[in-house]
């Protein structure tokens, strides 16, 4: 069990989010998360089996029993090499919560780093599990969660501590928001980004769902004003992965 690994899917896409957006990565979804956004709509259920793409690009699944052992990770990240040497920017390690599976990542990530360097998505609220890890990854994308779109309190104590730890290798942190988002909401974030990483960019993310944007683009304009306003590197991308109709 001490190298098997929960995960709901590996498979090769761009990267749809954030400043590296249109990279090319393998992303590996692990089960589980400690929030419950009203907005999700991620499938990070544990399920008997995980997903792993036949060969990068393909869109067509096997089935692997979970957990999964560290090894067959390894051997289908370098099967993909050899077929596709320069491919992969990265690993992108997503979920779901990757940091959930801190003791598991704590042995998988020196492994996979030989392979290929590591990106996390992460919900920014585990800065004592980011501290262990750190030294094994190269990019964090964070997150800082607003309440008028996630719908329970921000955790803005986790998140200060977060961004203190992330700090060395943060390369963007991103709020998500929707047309309920007062931008005095918006701004606390970015000023709490802006104080801790001032280098690093601040990504306006606009929710979206079945019908589209639920934020209209003047509304995305007005609160990347208020925002600028506090942080010099303020950017709006939407996901652009989903626009593609990519995983
Ligand atoms: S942090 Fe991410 S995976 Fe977890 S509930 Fe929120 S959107 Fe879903």
């Amino acid at each position: 069990m001490k190298d098997k690994g929960k995960l709901v899917e590996i498979f090769s896409s761009i990267q749809g989010e954030g400043p590296l957006v249109g990279v090319r990565q393998v992303f590996i979804r692990f089960c589980g998360c400690n929030l419950n956004c009203a907005y999700c709509d991620t499938d990070h259920t544990e399920d008997e089996f995980c997903l792993v793409e036949k060969a990068p690009g393909a869109q067509k699944f096997d089935q692997v029993a979970n957990p999964v052992e560290l090894k067959t990770v390894i051997d289908l990240l370098q099967e993909w090499k050899s077929v596709a040497t320069n491919l992969h920017h990265s690993i992108s390690l997503t979920g779901g919560e990757p940091l959930h599976h801190g003791n598991i990542l704590g042995r998988w990530l020196p492994e996979l780093r030989k392979i290929l360097p590591i990106y996390l998505e992460t919900n920014g609220t585990q800065p004592g599990i980011l501290s262990r890890l750190l030294d094994d990854i190269d990019y964090i994308s964070m997150d800082i969660k607003l309440e008028s779109v996630c719908h329970f309190p921000t955790p803005w104590e986790l998140h200060r501590d977060f961004l203190s730890a992330a700090a060395e290798k943060l390369c963007c942190i991103k709020s998500v928001v929707d047309s309920s988002t007062p931008a005095d909401e918006l701004c606390v974030a970015v000023r709490l980004a802006s104080d801790i990483a001032p280098e690093t960019c601040f990504i306006i993310q606009p929710r979206t769902d079945k019908s589209g944007l639920a934020i209209t683009a003047g509304r995305l304009l007005e609160l990347q004003m208020a925002a600028a306003t506090i942080h010099r590197d303020v950017r709006i991308i939407a996901q652009t992965h989903r626009f593609l109709d990519l995983l």
